[in-house]
């Protein structure tokens, strides 16, 4: 069989316009499993073809409705052609846009502004698509920047892609998202009630480049939450002039209103939250995440029940099983004084425990050394703890597990240290703010308005 393509426009003013694209032929007698239905190549051929129609006849459309003056509706003369090469998702093309002349009843600002007005000139300021420049920003900041190009290649009909052009394309990008919130009018909505914002921290560690004299950089990730929207966010602190002035765009970007409290959970790295400090000015109310002190309980748990299970235990077990049990639960609502007395018991009782038995010894000595190690991170956070069961009830959030999904999309999908890729401080810096952008859909998002 033979198929043809055939493409009819219908401009705005009635007139049609026929194009033949191009036939496929799929002759029954040598038909192959691979012959059967429209092939990835012949798409492609296909789609570049319309794309290429689809252009010219919008372009001629649009040149065509702009010759018409809007002063007085008289048709403007055109001056001159003038080639211009748009680069799309379907293709490379060259395109004619004309230079129109201005009307003689405009004299004046003829005298003023002189030369010819060419009406397409802004909409290809990039000489690209956003659609494109898009998708080679998204693509890039998931693959590494040469395979990003070649799965642009397999799929579609663009013009050769290269690995730099990706790059440079994400780093533009990347500071057009940086710059268009900074323009923005953010919170411009005046809320009355201003939303309780969350702010869950944690960080990624990627490898860094050699020049830059250091084994790895931390590329800070987190989600701000309010009750009803979350936003993402990756910066990496040497790469921005002010890392609290890039935190604060995206808190006001939820709604902060410079006064408000928020609250911050992380774990003990004092770093992160006071990030967060600078950036609201001191308004912080910062709570260790609890599931890191959870993996900490856990820890003195199993190291009783091991001593508990060694042979030659000779205590009595309840003194060391109670206040293991209960130190969960008085962590979870907030009774710390209490939580660190029975384990400061639980240390003395251990170190009672110590007897010519190597083995009972041993265990004995990690129950001390994971109960101190509880202790004084317990100490050193004392502020930042809070009556977590309370919070869970409220259905206030506790931990910040969920800022550690964004480490993993945001961090180390991309750069994390198994794909073996060195970074400058630059370079990560873009890649997870392109990303994070991606993940809370505000590329696509930005585009479409500029688009529209
Ligand atoms: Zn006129």
């Amino acid at each position: 069989m033979d198929v043809r393509i055939i493409v009819e426009t219908t401009f705005e003013n009635g007139t049609t316009k026929r194009h033949r694209l191009g036939r496929l032929s799929r002759p029954s007698r040598r038909a192959q499993p691979e012959g059967f239905g429209l092939l990835l190549e012949n798409a492609k051929t296909i789609l570049g073809q319309l794309q290429n129609v689809i252009l010219r006849d919008q372009i001629e459309e649009t040149s065509e409705a702009s010759r018409i003056c809007p002063d007085c509706d008289g048709i403007r003369a055109i001056h001159d052609y003038r080639s211009r090469v748009l680069d799309t998702l379907f293709g490379k093309f060259e395109v004619k846009a004309p230079r129109i002349r201005r009307c003689a009843c405009n004299a004046k600002s003829d005298v003023v502004l002189g030369g010819p007005l060419s009406p397409l000139a802004h909409f290809f300021p990039d000489r690209s698509t956003p659609e494109l420049r898009r998708l080679r920003a998204e693509l890039g900041a998931r693959h590494s920047f040469r395979e990003a190009a070649r799965i642009l290649e397999t799929f579609l009909p663009c013009a050769k892609q290269v690995n730099t052009s990706v790059r440079n394309r994400l780093g533009k990008v990347a500071r057009d998202i940086d710059g268009m919130e900074q323009t923005e009018p953010l919170g411009a909505t005046a809320v009355e009630d201003p939303p309780a914002l969350t702010v869950f921290l944690d960080g990624a560690h990627i490898r860094c480049r050699p020049e830059y004299q250091k084994r790895d950089l931390d590329v800070v990730v987190g989600k701000i939450e309010s009750h009803d929207r979350c936003r993402r966010f990756g910066l990496v602190q040497q790469a921005v002039l002010s890392p609290a002035s890039q935190l604060r765009q995206d808190l006001r970007a939820l709604g902060w209103d410079y006064e408000q409290t928020v609250t911050v959970i992380s774990d003990g790295e004092p770093a992160l939250p006071n990030l967060v400090r600078n950036a609201v000015d001191g308004k912080v109310r910062h709570i260790l995440d609890w599931w890191h002190i959870s993996m900490r309980i856990q820890h003195v748990e199993n190291a009783v029940k091991g001593l508990l299970q060694s042979r030659g235990f000779s205590g009595i077990p309840v003194l060391f099983k109670r206040p293991a049990e209960t130190l969960r639960w008085y962590l979870w609502h907030g009774k710390v004084l209490t939580a660190t007395t029975s384990l400061q018991w639980l240390m003395v009782d251990c170190a009672r425990l110590v007897t010519d038995d190597r083995v009972v010894t041993e265990a004995a000595r990690r129950v001390q050394a994971r109960c101190r190690d509880l202790y004084s991170y317990l100490a050193n956070n004392m502020d930042n703890l809070t009556n977590y069961g309370q919070r869970h009830r409220r259905g206030l959030p506790v931990s910040s597990s969920r800022a550690e999904g964004c480490v993993d999309d945001i961090g180390n999908t991309r750069m994390g240290k198994r794909r073996r890729m060195r970074w400058s401080p630059n370079g990560a810096h873009r890649v997870a703010v392109v990303r994070a952008a991606v993940l809370d859909g505000r590329l696509t998002g930005a585009y479409q308005r500029a688009a529209a």
